[in-house]
């Protein structure tokens, strides 16, 4: 086979139109020395609440942590519970465990692959303390209602926009959505940076304040510690490599998007035979795309013939949470039939701005002669 790899991701293609801002950004700390809390950070916190339409950005080491302080930030404590998807990466359900609270895992709607609005109605109980809501795949969860239970409830809501940056819900961009928002800038993701980091964006004065303090040892002055905090920063190189991305996202996410939809028309017939089951996304919302994520009867066998056609695919995510042996025994769940079949059935497509559209066509290809073939 001579065909050339058509990788999962391509970050080099991502990274090269920026290299002399790049350059530039990040020689500058080495010039001014001031590595941690420099004044990139503070640019790149004022430069991503405009950008997603917050009051307060609080960039922080990954978009673990910023979930983490998130729930520190609401105080939640041993005992309480805390609603999350049941299908998404472990993050939420981790930290919520580490401050000792009962992640109740909801199922997740079929269609979208975000966390189902009923399924969350039936989690809540009176010690419901925060819902965590995915905007899994690069589109936002369902906000409107989830807000609005959330607000008859009194319970905070969190989106973990981990995958979501620059998507938007009836205007309004991912992680301002909802109480509080998390970002992540792990370099795979939409807005993905030079290492790990991430964010937290509210409008609420109060929690932005607490957050700032956690993520600084809980000190409000150098050495005085009013609350429980860690060592949650983003370091200035980090955060300086970010504001070029940032400025080049609008043009990033619109090339993603025009991959997605080549998709959505290369797949249009296969789709119609209902053989594979391709990404919904709401009218009321945009997708950034963190992943093209199909559906298909026997993926192990879909997924070889891929890799042998020398096309790299993903699976996110092969396991649901209730399923795996760090955490099935703490969480409490009822039936999430529909996290057990996308766990199965998923499988995510290479997608970047580089991608031509010679290289989807040979995805399509050799996707739709695989399902369409049948088991040998
Ligand atoms: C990537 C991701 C996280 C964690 O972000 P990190 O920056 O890797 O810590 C959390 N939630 C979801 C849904 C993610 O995809």
């Amino acid at each position: 086979m001579n065909k050339a790899l058509i990788p999962f991701v391509d970050l080099a293609s991502e990274w090269n139109p920026l290299k002399e801002e790049i350059q530039a950004v990040i020689w500058r700390v080495f010039e001014h020395g001031q590595f941690v809390m420099g004044p990139e950070v503070a640019e790149l916190e004022r430069r991503l609440a405009q950008d997603v339409g917050v009051s307060f950005a609080i960039t922080c080491s990954s978009g673990t942590i910023a979930l983490l302080m998130a729930l520190m930030g609401l105080e939640i404590r041993p005992g309480d519970e805390v609603v999350l998807p049941a299908y998404t990466f472990a993050a939420p359900l981790e930290t919520a465990l580490l401050l000792g609270a009962k992640p109740i895992l909801a199922d997740i709607d079929p269609a979208t692959f975000c966390i189902d609005v009923d399924s969350v109605a039936r989690s809540i109980t009176r010690r419901t303390k925060a819902i965590i809501a995915v905007s899994l795949y690069g589109q936002p969860a369902a906000f409107d209602r989830l807000n609005r239970l959330a607000n008859s409830e009194g319970i905070p809501l969190i989106e973990d926009a981990a995958q979501s940056y620059g998507a938007t819900l009836n205007g309004r961009r991912s992680g301002s959505l909802s109480t509080i928002g998390c970002a992540s800038f792990f370099p795979t993701k939409p807005l993905g940076g030079a290492g790990d980091g991430g964010a937290v964006f509210t409008d609420d004065p109060l929690l932005a304040e607490r957050i700032k303090e956690i993520r600084d040892h809980g000190q409000t002055s150098k050495y005085r510690h009013t609350r429980l905090g860690i060592n949650g920063r983003l370091g200035s190189i980090a955060c300086a490599a970010l504001l070029p991305r940032l400025n080049g996202l609008v043009k990033a996410l619109a090339l993603r998007q025009a991959v997605a939809a080549r998709y959505d028309e290369l797949l249009a017939v296969a789709a119609d035979t209902g053989l594979i089951q391709l990404p919904v996304i709401p009218k009321t919302c945009t997708s950034v795309y963190a992943q093209y994520a199909v559906q298909v009867d026997d993926r192990e066998r879909v997924a070889e013939a891929l890799r042998k056609a020398g096309v790299q695919t993903a699976i996110h995510y092969p396991i649901p949470l209730h399923r795996q042996p760090a955490f099935c025994r703490f969480a409490s769940f009822g039936d999430l039939v529909h996290s057990e079949a996308a766990a199965r059935r998923v499988l995510c497509l290479p997608i970047y701005p580089a991608l031509t559209i010679q290289q989807q066509a040979r995805v399509t290809n050799a996707l739709i002669d695989a399902i369409s073939k049948g088991p040998p």
